[in-house]
């Protein structure tokens, strides 16, 4: 017994004098381990007379809770001590000054675009959206460009080995919204068109808006003012406005659509080829056999629809004279539209 006693003593020192969480574990199995020293004990019972066994037996279980006790006492105070020094080393200056943010902005044409969306959809219009990756149907046949039609070859058009293209322009979305709608509607779609094509002027992806509006007694004369008020709104000027006559498959009749120039009210400058007017849009009666491609009672409905460069309204708002400098996103010229 008087062996138990200073066994358990020397166990006690051990745990006491633990600096670290693993030390503690290593003393608790030399300890209470299966090979432990305690546990040891209770195996050499057997060599002991039958009588004393229970007695020694339970002085040896005390002896183990008492080494058992103080190693769960030491393990709560080394993690206690540990969490105190974690606080302490990830302590932060709360008096610091900050590091700053730096405050992003949005791109001239995604600002252009949001400002033309919320004016048409304050006249009536729908936004509506369609794929970029297009089908011949909707890009061309259905717009009234049979195969073969001469007017396909004013879109240079970039076409995927299974027949499907990127969409030339938004008009693909006009069939989609009629297809899926139905008369009466009036929509405007915007978004990213891709072409063959690359200048000063031309990227070979671009924005354009298309503008659909189908109901009965629709006009050429609510085309025109709808066009002139627009334009009136975005450019925040009396502007006049002109139309040409043109063609395009899909609209008949069709017109170019010429706005005074914003630049010199119609002097002439260079930006207008000193002529006063730029031009600005395509438009038209939507053609009957592209009402009927979208399923669309054109005895019933007539139709207007417009198309426009929404990189071009950006240029002429903000002053930009080359196209390429919205698609190089150097930030010298990006950060001047943080604040318009
Ligand atoms: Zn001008």
């Amino acid at each position: 017994m008087q062996e138990l006693s200073s066994l358990v003593e020397q166990a006690l020192a051990e745990v006491a004098e633990c600096a670290g969480l693993a030390a503690l574990d290593e003393v608790r199995v030399r300890w209470l381990g299966k090979k432990g020293t305690l546990t040891e004990q209770l195996k050499s019972l057997g060599g002991l007379p039958a009588a004393e066994r229970p007695a020694a037996g339970q002085r040896i279980n005390d002896a183990k809770a008492r080494v058992q006790e103080a190693i769960e006492a030491r393990r709560e105070a080394l993690t206690r001590e540990e969490i105190e020094r974690a606080l302490a080393a990830g302590r932060i200056d709360v008096t610091l000054p900050g590091r700053g943010e730096r405050r992003g902005g949005l791109h001239p044409v995604t600002k252009a675009r949001l400002r033309i969306e919320a004016l048409f959809q304050r006249a009536g219009f729908d936004v509506a959206t369609g794929p970029e990756i297009e089908d011949d149907f909707h890009n061309f046949e259905a717009l009234n460009f049979p195969p073969n039609h001469p007017a396909r070859a004013m879109h240079d058009t970039f076409y995927f080995p299974d027949g499907k293209l990127l969409r030339t322009h938004t008009s693909p979305v006009q069939i989609r919204a009629m297809l899926e709608r139905g008369a009466p509607l009036a929509v405007v779609a915007p978004g990213r068109v891709y072409r063959c094509d690359s200048d000063m002027t031309h990227s070979p992806m671009f924005h354009q808006i298309e503008g659909l509006k189908v109901g009965e007694a629709v006009s050429f004369a609510n085309l025109k003012a709808m066009l002139h008020g627009f334009l009136q709104a975005f450019f925040e000027q009396d502007l006049a406005m002109r139309l040409r006559p043109s063609y395009f498959p899909f609209t008949e009749p069709s017109a170019e659509v010429d706005m005074s120039c914003v630049f010199c009210g119609g002097e002439g400058c260079r930006t207008c080829k000193h002529t006063g007017w730029l031009e600005i849009a395509g438009c038209g009666m939507v053609h009957p056999n592209v009402l009927m491609a979208s399923g669309i009672d054109a005895e019933r409905y007539s139709g207007y629809a417009f198309g426009m460069g929404i990189d071009r309204l950006a240029m002429l708002r903000y002053g930009v004279n080359d196209l390429r400098l919205f698609f190089e996103n150097d930030l010298r010229f990006l950060e001047q539209f943080r604040t318009l």
